[in-house]
């Protein structure tokens, strides 16, 4: 079954929202409701959806004030929003698209017209979905790219008071995998570690692989031993998983990692050479460790 996708119904009217539940009554659609313009947003805060109906004229907030606040929400300015609405007048469709709307049907509506153009909505979505996923993942691992590891890297470096870590995390001998054992195991292994790394990371904490075999992590941690904790974490994970070849060979790597915490650096890159120092000790003084130095 294709994925699911959730489309949020918002109409003063119950049986509105009836008919147009019913009407879009299909396998991969969840549909949620809501029957005024304040219980619209506060469903978008409980839960994530990704295509809004929205009627014009609802008492109290209507449909344009609804919209106008969503695309002022940077959280939720990406949903796209099909106006469903019995004014057609040329001011109100005009008005439609200028709050942000991608889209606008009459009411009544007719039901093969208002699927096809939700069908329509959810091509596109899926469309920039997977142009978003090309931009900032590394296609090998699917963590984020260089690219993307430094924008995010940097709102959180200027968002965060105190007390964000930095690991610079480098598979050790990795050449030598790749001569030994070839390219292929080479890229499973790199796919592996970042998987490991993944799975020990707060889900809060950016990572990203910034080339070759080398990833970073940025995460908030309160002091050097938190961020020490999570090294470690990582460091050991990522030993204890091994890959297994189709030929039945168990392969396994180490990483070196160089930790930084941020309390003088001036900047992102300023902490990322913190820790990009402490990488390169860590790995002269015999890999499969972490060094750390507090600034
Ligand atoms: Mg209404």
């Amino acid at each position: 079954m294709a994925e699911q996708r959730r489309v949020l119904i918002v109409d003063d009217d119950a049986q509105n929202i009836k008919v147009a539940a019913n009407a879009l009554n299909a396998p991969d659609l969840i549909i949620g409701f809501a029957k005024s313009g304040a219980d619209a947003l506060r469903r978008l805060e409980e839960t994530e959806f990704d295509l809004i109906l929205l009627d014009v004229m609802m008492p109290r907030m209507d449909g344009f004030q609804v919209c106008t606040k969503l695309k002022e929400d940077p959280e939720k300015s990406h949903i796209p929003v099909i106006f469903l609405t019995a004014r057609t007048d040329e001011e109100s469709i005009e008005r439609a698209y200028e709050v942000g709307g991608v889209d606008y049907v009459p009411k009544p509506f007719r039901t093969r017209e208002l699927i096809a153009r939700v069908r329509s909505q959810l091509r596109q979505l899926e469309l920039r979905r997977r142009l978003e996923q090309l931009a900032t993942r590394d296609s090998l691992t699917g963590v984020y790219n260089r690219r993307r590891f430094f924008e995010l890297g940097e709102a959180t470096f200027s968002r965060s008071k105190a007390g964000l870590a930095a690991f610079m995390i480098d598979i050790d001998h990795f050449k030598r995998i790749n001569d030994v054992f070839g390219h292929q195991i080479g890229d499973a292994l790199l796919k592996k570690t970042a998987d490991s790394i993944g799975r020990v990371l707060p889900e809060k904490a950016v990572f990203g692989r910034l080339g070759g075999e080398e990833f970073a992590a940025l995460m908030p941690a309160k002091d050097a031993d938190e961020a020490r904790h999570q090294a470690e974490a990582m460091r050991e994970e990522v030993a204890r998983t091994v890959l297994e070849t189709e030929d039945g060979r168990n392969i396994s790597c180490t990483v070196s990692i160089g930790l930084g915490i941020d309390r003088e650096a001036a900047s992102l890159d300023g902490l990322l050479k913190i820790a990009d120092d402490m990488l390169y000790r860590a790995k002269g003084a015999g890999r499969n460790r972490t060094m750390l130095r507090e600034s």
